[in-house]
């Protein structure tokens, strides 16, 4: 059980951002205030202890009805150029709004048991390019926490490539092998949906976005 003390943080960090971002629905879709209040408290758990100015890099968050075909362009490694359409739940991109379909938005209360959460996902990445860069590394205090962060996550990144490359069951969503910063984003995720999942497959993972994020999910957790 989270504490009186961060439920009372959690409400009012969520108020703030209803004030400072601006929402946007597709297609005509209508985003209600029961809408934005759920996305803003999804937004707001991340940065708990961390502060709001992490989500300064945009103000617009755009609401779909559902996910989003996007096309996408690849080059492989012959100079091959191939194009795929690619189902979208969210989308975070530098400087720009954040996406999200409502209806993976409210489905999270339902997906907890597999770690899915796709706000966190986004939010995450939001963190991840508050320093500029989309590398899997949110700004860092100094250069010896920075180094160990990706020590760690590299070691864990690669370790999960392996798993999915040799099909070894995992409780991670398989997305992760994607790149060092989808391995950040739904690590994240699976922290704070899916924390005692996380902690025994990734001990030093967990440890290291316990320590970033001030938080102990897992520990909430425990009886
Ligand atoms: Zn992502």
């Amino acid at each position: 059980m989270r504490s009186e003390q961060d439920l009372v943080r959690l409400r009012e960090l969520a108020t703030l951002f209803l004030a400072r971002k601006e929402f946007f629905g597709a297609d005509d879709l209508l985003v209600t205030d029961k809408m934005a209040v759920a996305i803003a408290a999804q937004a707001a758990l991340p940065i708990l202890n961390l502060g709001l100015d992490l989500y300064e890099g945009f103000v617009g968050i755009v609401v779909h009805r559902d996910q989003v075909l996007a096309r996408r362009e690849e080059v492989d490694d012959d100079g091959v150029v191939h194009q795929f359409d690619e189902e979208l739940s969210g989308e975070a991109m530098q400087g720009g709004p954040v996406m999200l379909s409502w209806r993976d938005v409210e489905a999270a209360g339902d997906s907890c048991e597999w770690g899915y959460n796709v706000a966190i996902h986004e939010f995450a990445h939001v963190i991840d390019m508050a320093d500029g860069a989309a590398n899997g590394t949110p700004p860092m205090p100094d250069r010896n926490t920075r180094d160990r962060w990706q020590q760690v996550m590299e070691s864990a990144y690669k370790r999960f490539c392996m798993t999915v490359q040799k099909r070894r069951p995992s409780d991670l969503d398989p997305y992760a092998a994607h790149s060092i910063d989808e391995f950040f984003a739904v690590t994240s995720e699976s922290f704070f949906v899916d924390p005692i999942s996380l902690q025994s497959e990734f001990p030093d993972v967990y440890a290291l976005l316990r320590t970033y994020y001030a938080q102990d999910p897992a520990g909430c957790m425990a009886p």
